[in-house]
Order: structure tokens, then sequence, then C-alpha cells
């Protein structure tokens, strides 16, 4: 970037988790038969009024708070008017003058210091239907067909301050916001399913602090696009003032397959939305006893989390972000510590194989997962084989103890019986045994390998080396035992 500072403010759309539409009764199930999940109210068919849902109102006000926004006593609903085949009313009712909630701000740790980001605003609207063209784009398709099911589903917008100073940053402050408002339980924002859409302002300003023009970047539909994209248009405009060129007021998308900004429309160009008072809403006025009632309510978030793993249970900074990053992780981790396993030894094991194995989302009960431990540092099976009994227990469900058994995976530990497979090596090997009683020590490797392969593997090693080490003294010799 040379001499040039990036200044970026990003602008979140997070479809709201609501079992109906923002409106009406309709159902906002992910992948329904097209235009299966609408009626008269979402179709803007004349004559229908608006009916607000409480629960997108409650989830928007849940994640106000946790933004620490103030959640403004008296919103008002707006008529934002332009007209697209995807928008059958010709205007999305949305917050405009008086959003729902202001001045608030997210912190996370970026390169391990805590950082704060400020939330300018949150408002409520409605989503708009789906356009699908023949083609890439509307331009040059045969056809565009439209799904209508997402028309109305409650969306909350979230606007930051200008003050991001860096693509890395954009991508950590969102995957924070995304991991908090997954914690509130408001939207399963995914990205892959459009449930979390991301905008990005950006400008740079010279050295002396003079800003650039401001150029927004739309379709920035993964974090590594946002990451991207944020880099290549820095760049770009660092190059054209370097070169005494201006940077043009205007709207760009992010080109996935070229990995470059394009540009959609100068701003000259961007319509004008005549946005006016919903005259079919009332102003939403809030009673300070729910707001109060929703506070309360509020889980633990994730910073909150992360530094408590740190604090009570000692747990390095890196263990307890991926911990607290993966939810159901961290659910069974604290369930497992609760029933007095070492916090350290859960840890390594809910991020090691735990980790990989769950990576469908689906887990192994606490209470199994604390039993298994129970195996592994009590010495009753070893650390391969709780692997493998892990594997077992995701697979079909069993408790450890059921699958030791059934497998017959326990350490054998029985001296008579060890000291009879011993014998057997020995006698086969008597060869070597001479060899090591002159003095080539190194052949006890030998020795250990034959009798963990007689006892499949499952002989206690440590045993096994000590009982090794006095059959082979010289002059030594026993009895295969006898029960
Ligand atoms: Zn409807």
């Amino acid at each position: 970037m040379g001499n040039y500072e990036l200044t970026i403010g990003l602008e979140i759309h997070v479809e709201l988790a609501t079992k109906s539409k923002m409106f009406c009764g309709c159902a906002t199930t992910f992948g329904a038969p097209p235009n299966t999940q609408c009626c008269p109210i979402c179709l803007g068919l004349p004559g229908t009024l608006p009916l607000l849902n409480r629960t997108a109102v409650e989830y928007g006000i849940r994640a106000g708070l946790a933004l620490n926004c103030r959640i403004n006593p008296v919103s008002e609903f707006a008529r934002k008017n332009y007209y697209y085949p995807d928008l059958p009313k010709a205007y999305q009712i949305t917050q405009h003058d008086k959003p729902l909630a202001e001045n608030g701000f997210l912190e996370y740790f970026l390169d391990g210091q805590l950082t704060k980001t400020t939330i300018t605003r949150l408002h409520l609207e409605e989503e708009v239907g789906k356009s699908i063209h023949s083609g890439d784009s509307i331009i040059g398709s045969e056809y565009s067909s439209i799904d209508y099911n997402r028309a109305g589903i409650p969306l909350i917008e979230i606007v930051t301050a200008p003050e991001i100073a860096s693509p890395k940053q954009a991508r950590v402050f969102l995957e924070q916001l995304r991991l908090t408002l997954q914690y509130l339980g408001v939207s399963d924002c995914k990205m892959e399913n459009g449930s979390l859409r991301c905008d990005a302002n950006v400008s740079v300003r010279d050295i002396e602090g003079n800003p650039g023009e401001k150029v927004e970047i739309k379709n920035l539909n993964s974090f590594r696009a946002l990451e991207r994209a944020l880099a290549y248009e820095g760049e770009r405009q660092a190059v054209l003032l370097s070169q005494g060129k201006q940077v043009l007021r205007e709207t760009r998308t992010w080109d996935e397959k070229a990995q470059k900004t394009v540009r959609m429309r100068l701003k000259a160009e961007a319509p004008d939305y005549r946005y006016f008072p919903e005259p079919d809403l009332p102003p939403l006025e809030l009673e300070q006893v729910w707001i109060h009632e929703i506070a309360s309510s509020l889980p633990e978030l994730p910073l909150a989390r992360e530094e408590r793993f740190q604090k009570a249970y000692g747990l390095s900074e890196y263990d307890a972000g991926v911990l607290v990053r993966a939810p159901h992780l961290a659910d069974v981790f604290e369930e497992t510590v609760a029933l007095g396993h070492s916090p350290k030894l859960t840890a390594n094991w809910v991020l090691g194989d735990f980790a990989r194995l769950a990576r469908q989302g689906e887990v192994v009960s606490a209470q199994h997962f604390g039993e298994l431990l129970e195996l592994v540092s009590s010495g009753q099976i070893n650390n391969n084989q709780g692997k493998a009994v892990l594997e077992e227990m995701f697979a079909t469900g069993a408790s450890p103890r059921e699958i030791v058994q059934k497998k017959g995976l326990t350490i054998i530990q029985d001296l008579g019986f060890l000291k009879t497979v011993i014998q057997e090596a020995l006698n086969e090997h008597s060869e070597l045994v001479e060899r090591y009683r002159s003095g080539e020590d190194r052949l006890l490797g030998f020795f250990v390998g034959q009798v963990m392969r007689r006892t499949g593997g499952r002989a206690e090693p440590v045993l096994v080396n000590k009982l090794l080490a006095e059959a082979l003294q010289p002059g030594r010799n026993w009895e295969p035992h006898k029960e």
C-alpha cells in the first residue's frame, strides 16, 4: 500500500431464524421448492396489509444488545422504492431515519490484541425474492426465473463505522460477528446459503490524511472473497492515486473467477430510493420491560467464554479460541470437565480426534466421552486404542466400555500370561538370546516387537520391557507359566 492507508466499513445483512416471515405467516424453510412459501402479503398483491412478526423484533433487539447498542424506544419502518423483478411490491419495507438500534461496538482478538469496532446502526428490513438467471447474469441470459420463497424473510442490517484498517481485520471482525449471532441463536449465518451477506465500503487516504473517494464492493459471499476483494481494491486505489489519477465514486462487484473487483455502476447512476415512512405500519414502540427481559436472557457471548476458558481452566489462548469458535466442541468440553475430568486432558482430546470426528456436527455425550478419558488415563487402554474406541463411539453410539469389551481391547497386564508369551518368544529365537546375552543390547527391541505381535499390540509396554530385561539376564530361564 506504500504511502496510503486503507479504511474499510462493512454492511452486513443477516437473515433471522424465525419460523415465519416478517409481515405474514409464510414459512421460511431454506431449500423448499420454488414459490411454495408465499401468499398475497409477501407477493405484495393490492389490498394486503403487513402484520409485524414479534420474534423478528425480539431477535433484532437481542442482536442490538449483544452488540452493545442503544435500543431506540421508538423506531420507524420506511419504504425504499425501486423496481426489480424480485421485489413484487416495487418497494422494500426497511428502517431508514429511525433504526431499531444505534451506537454499539463489537470486541474481538486481532493478533492477540483486544480490538473494538464501532457499530453505527442495526435496523430491521424484509428480504427480497431470488432471481435465478439462465446465464451468468441478467444481461445475456435467455430467461430468468424468480423464487419468492425468500421474499419477506426478516433481515437485520448491521453497519460498522469506516474504521477497519486491513482486509484481515475485516475478516476477523466478521467471523466474530457471525459467531456472536450464532451464540444468540438469531441466525444460522450460513454465507453459502446467503443468510449472511456482506458489502464493504473501501477508501484509501494518503499520508497527509486526505480521504479518498469511497468505493462500495458487493457480492462478497465468503470470508476468503471478502479478504481478497479488500486487498485487491485497496491496491487498485493506491496505484491510481500514486499515478496521479482519480478514484471514482462507484459500486463494484467481486468477480470470483477473475479474482478482481469490476464496476457495476457509477455513484451518479445510483437510484434515488425516495424513502418515506411506511403508512401501513405504526411506529415501533418498545416497552422497557421487554427490553430488560431480553437483556437478562442473553447467553454468555463468545469473547466472555474465551476469556473464562483461559482463566478458569488454564487453557492457552489458542485452545480457548478454537473451542469457542466451535460451540458444539466447547459444550462437550465444559460438560466433560464438569464431570471431574482434567481440563487439559479433555481439551487435548476434544481438539484432536474428537474435532475431526465431530465435523458433521454430531457429538458423543459427555458421559461417554468422560468414560473414555477414564479408561485411557487409568491405563486400562492405551492412547491408540482410545482413538480407535472414540471412532467406534461416533460410528455406533455405543459406550466405550461396551466397545472395549466387545473388541477385547483391554491392555494385558497379567504377569503369568505375559511371562508365557515371553518365554515362547525366547525359545523360538534362542540364537538371538545368546547374542543379546553376549552384549548385543539393541536386540531388546526385537523381542519387545515379538511380544507385541503375539498379543495383538495389547501387552502393557512398560511391563513387557521390564519382564524381558529380567528374562534375558544370563542364566535365567523361566518355566512357561502353568495355570
Ligand atoms: Zn407470505
